[in-house]
């Protein structure tokens, strides 16, 4: 009677750590898809977001854009104010595009860097939402909340392109790549297509 009291205490105790640990795993995949800076969905989760919304889009016979934005002069806003500045910098701008709508999925790419889709508008109708964006956020002045001291203005550049002109992922992301790239070049602070 005693060693079957004590094996069903150690059969609780087992049922109990599994259930621990499931949580804890549980709590892990949902935090490998979430960048802890911004809140936003981190590179991995937007490549779900991606074939998902691309099939979806597909299927509903909708367009679909995709974005790199990317801050200006960021590496100023780190020098000059410091890398706690520059994460608080980052943050705004992810929270800015993430209201942009609905139906634009945004991500954090990596750095000071963010990639959106825009379910349901073509590439002008995306290129001017997010150009939209981009100016009221251009319009904002910053000023650094620990130190009181001015940061001034904050743009960025973005490079739009139609997600069906190329095949996969990485060819879309190089072609938004390249406009990005064209935005830069050609003074920063603007969006072009590609
Ligand atoms: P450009 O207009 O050409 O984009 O210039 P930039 O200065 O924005 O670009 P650059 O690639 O030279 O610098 C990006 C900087 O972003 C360098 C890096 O230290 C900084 N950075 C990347 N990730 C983070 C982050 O999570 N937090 C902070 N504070 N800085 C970051
Ligand atoms: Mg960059
Ligand atoms: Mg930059």
């Amino acid at each position: 009677l005693e060693r079957t009291r004590t094996m069903e205490a150690d059969m609780r105790r087992s049922e109990e750590e599994a259930g621990d640990l499931r949580r804890h795993l549980e709590q892990a995949r949902r935090e490998a898809t979430i960048d802890h800076l911004t809140g936003l969905p981190n590179r991995r989760a937007f490549e779900g977001v991606f074939r998902h919304e691309r099939l979806e889009a597909q299927r509903e016979m909708e367009p679909l854009c995709l974005a790199l934005c990317d801050i200006d002069f960021f590496k100023k806003v780190n020098d000059l104010h410091g890398h706690d500045a520059g994460d608080r910098v980052i943050r705004a701008v992810g929270q800015a595009l993430a209201r942009i709508s609905d139906r634009c999925h945004v991500a954090r790419h990596g750095g000071e860097e963010f990639v959106l889709l825009f379910r349901g508008l073509n590439l002008p109708q995306a290129a001017d939402a997010l150009d939209a964006a981009r100016e009221r956020f251009a319009a904002r002045h910053f000023v650094d909340k620990v130190t009181g001291k001015a940061i001034g203005g904050v743009t960025f550049s973005a490079g739009v392109v139609d997600a069906f002109t190329a095949l996969d992922l990485g060819a879309t992301l190089r072609a938004a790549d390249s406009a990005l790239y064209r935005a830069k070049e050609s003074g920063r602070n603007r969006v072009e297509c590609g």
